[in-house]
């Protein structure tokens, strides 16, 4: 249990913004940059917390402290609030009980519970799966108080009045290191972990290595979209390609809808061989389906070249660009993959394409995925914009949450 004097809890000091720098504050924008400061006081130390105040002085809220950061400073409360084990309790709540009205349970068991700025706990993401709880610490704000946390989250009650079983850590990202962090990762807390775990989405059981997989070990961002494809007006009896497929969530879905084939390809032979499984546990009898280790880029220019055609293919790469100078060069790699796409498809064929590079805008990749059509000599029609499921929520104040875009496009 922290104490309530601890320098984490209570504000060591003040931070006053510049005048011409603090109308993102004022709009409630959680990030102090560098740059927007005029002065602080109080002596503050990396991971303090802070008040934040306005050029007039005005009090804004409070924030952690971090000048190795760009972010010097982020927002975690716009009241004068101490940042206690309570503080952290009814957070993490309240991020939980925003998901309730998507009555995810008892069919899906695995979502995000909180997603960091968006739910007003900057640097702090917490997922989901059956009784496993993963969280990520992505600032020195929330790894110094990670403790608080951990402990907050043994607090935590699913709806079905069941508690978390077992906590991991998978602090394991690279953004830590503007922050100032090392990389972690391990299980912090209850029952120990044997192995994979298993968890439901949308009634289907997914393994999920939560200790090595990627991120906290699935991409629970792509839901929703998923789900569209085991619509059997859009799958039964076709020809699948599946791009970038990890452990095969897109493929398990295609499966379900009826595909008559489905290829898989990732650059990841353990992702593949746990896309296999995925699919095999539907207890679907295809031999026919493919698991194929290569570089899409590569895959796809074959198909091209031996006249290979499909009827539904899934392009979702990973993060292209990782900042506003990667732009032009991950714009030029999303046209590729989505022009060779559109070559390989069949006349009223569909294409489910994402970007989830938080640089790259709607608009952007809209624009790339048409300069893509007119060069791939074809039409395209969007049938449907597509974005993160519901259990990332993006706040109006942060539109940086906003990182998953897609179309599902017919390619004439
Ligand atoms: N669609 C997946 C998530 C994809 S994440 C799902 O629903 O779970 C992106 C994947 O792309 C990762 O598995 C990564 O291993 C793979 N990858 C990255 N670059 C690649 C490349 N050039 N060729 C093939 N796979 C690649």
């Amino acid at each position: 249990m922290s104490k309530n004097n601890s320098r984490f809890v209570q504000p060591q000091g003040s931070i006053i913004l510049k005048a011409s720098r603090e109308k993102p504050l004022l709009n409630q924008h959680p990030w102090i940059f560098s740059g927007a400061i005029d002065q602080t006081e109080g002596g503050l130390q990396p991971g303090d917390a802070a008040y934040v105040l306005s050029s007039k002085k005005e009090f804004l809220g409070i924030a952690v402290w971090n000048p190795k950061s760009q972010i010097t400073g982020r927002i975690m409360s716009w009241a004068d609030t101490l940042l206690d084990d309570e503080f952290w309790h009814t957070a993490i709540e309240n991020a939980h009980k925003r998901r309730h009205w998507l009555d995810l349970e008892p069919n899906t068991n695995g979502y995000r519970m909180v997603h960091a700025e968006s739910d007003g706990i900057p640097g702090l993401i917490v997922d989901r799966y059956e009784n496993w709880l993963v969280f990520q610490a992505l600032t020195k704000g929330i790894d110094v108080r990670r403790n608080q946390i951990i402990e907050a989250l043994t607090r935590v009650t699913f709806e079905d009045g069941s508690t978390p079983l077992g906590i991991i850590e998978r602090s394991d990202v690279s953004v830590r290191k503007k922050e100032g962090l090392p990389q972690f990762s391990g299980q912090v807390w209850g029952k120990t972990l044997g192995g994979p775990v298993s968890f439901l989405e949308n009634q289907h059981c997914f393994q999920v290595d939560v200790l090595n997989g990627h991120k906290t070990g699935f991409y629970l961002d792509q839901r929703e979209n998923r789900f569209l494809l085991s619509r059997q007006s859009l799958v039964k009896k076709k020809r699948v390609l599946n791009c970038f497929a990890y452990t095969g969530g897109f493929s398990v879905y295609a499966a379900v809808g009826g595909a008559s084939s489905i290829i898989s390809v990732d650059s990841s032979i353990p992702a593949l061989e746990i896309a296999e499984q995925n699919v095999n546990q539907l207890g679907l009898d295809r031999p026919q389906d493919e698991y194929l280790a290569g570089n899409v880029f590569e895959v796809l220019r074959h198909y091209v070249d031996t006249g290979e055609q499909f009827d539904v293919i899934v392009l979702d790469p990973p993060k292209f660009a990782h900042n506003h100078k990667g732009v032009q060069k991950a714009a030029r790699a999303y046209r590729d993959i989505n022009l060779l796409a559109m070559k390989l498809l069949r006349p009223g064929g569909k294409l489910f394409t994402f970007s989830c590079s938080g640089s790259i805008s709607n608009d952007l990749f809209q624009k790339i995925v048409f300069g893509a059509a007119v060069d791939a000599g074809r039409t395209a029609i969007i049938l449907k914009a597509l974005s993160q499921g519901a259990d990332h929520p993006v706040s109006l104040h942060f539109p940086e949450g906003h990182y998953l875009k897609g179309l599902l496009c017919e390619i004439v």
